[in-house]
């Protein structure tokens, strides 16, 4: 076999080097376009709430319909109001799991139902838990107030206090965020809080809570307050923001 001459090989590997180099874009636009010739749309940014898994409870349903003034049903409001905030959360890039879509319950006691719920954040892994519920009482009280619980994390009053922020810039509400001992936030393991809608035992705002508008109205401040959570813990994990509920320690005779 007749050999060929070392300079005429290099020649040769250059030349094959050099036509690969300019098909190269052809073969690489083809794979990457689109069938029809159109460029990928460039990707949507990820949402403020991007990799975040919530649990959001609408409170009660099925045989237990909460509070009920003037036939208007707390377990629909607080549905309603979860469906609505779910959407707004997703919108923020947030993985949301409600704990119920329909008018049912998990168990015939409370309790278990309320164990149940709290179950779905260990079983999605979840990093937030926010139930949502409606009040009542013998005051002519009005107004939307959230929960955290009493000697929990800071984190959890953190989220119930960026909430609760929310709600007063957009609703009429005065309340600040309260510390409570409530089962569903004493047995979650993440940073949980109850969003109190606001009073159905009081004529004006059972009307407003029964609107649309105002609905969403609520599901944009919580949704919001979760966002403002999520940059708060960012920069400070450890110190919830200031609470004017809060008692002054240094108050004098108080
Ligand atoms: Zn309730």
């Amino acid at each position: 076999m007749r050999r060929f001459p070392l300079a005429q090989v290099v020649l040769i590997g250059l030349a094959a080097v050099v036509v690969l180099a300019a098909l190269w874009p052809l073969w690489a636009g083809e794979r990457t376009a689109r069938p029809g010739g159109e460029p990928e749309a460039p990707e949507t940014p990820p949402g403020p709430l991007a990799g975040m898994v919530i649990v959001v409870d609408p409170g009660h349903g099925g045989w237990d319909p909460g509070a009920v003034v003037g036939g208007v049903k707390e377990k629909d409001l607080t549905l309603q109001v979860s469906q609505e905030l779910k959407a707004l959360l997703e919108e923020r890039g947030a993985r949301v799991i409600l704990t119920r879509t329909d008018d049912t319950h998990f168990s015939r006691t409370v309790r278990e139902d309320l164990r149940q719920r709290v179950a779905l954040v260990a079983e999605h892994r979840a990093d937030l838990f926010v139930s949502v519920h409606a009040n009542q009482d013998r005051c002519n009280c009005w107004g939307a107030q959230t929960f955290y619980q009493k000697g929990g994390s800071p984190a959890g009053k953190t989220l119930a206090i960026s909430i609760q922020n929310r709600l007063r810039e957009r609703t009429d509400t005065t309340r600040y965020a309260l510390p409570g001992d409530y089962y569903v936030l004493r047995t979650t393991e993440v940073p949980a809080a109850i969003v109190e809608m606001g009073f159905l035992s009081n004529g004006a705002e059972r009307e407003k809570l029964q609107q649309p508008e105002y609905q969403r109205t609520l599901a944009l401040a919580i949704a919001e307050g979760i966002e403002a959570y999520r940059e708060h813990i960012a920069r400070q994990p450890d110190v919830a923001p200031e609470n004017p509920a809060d008692p002054s320690p240094s108050r004098p005779g108080s």
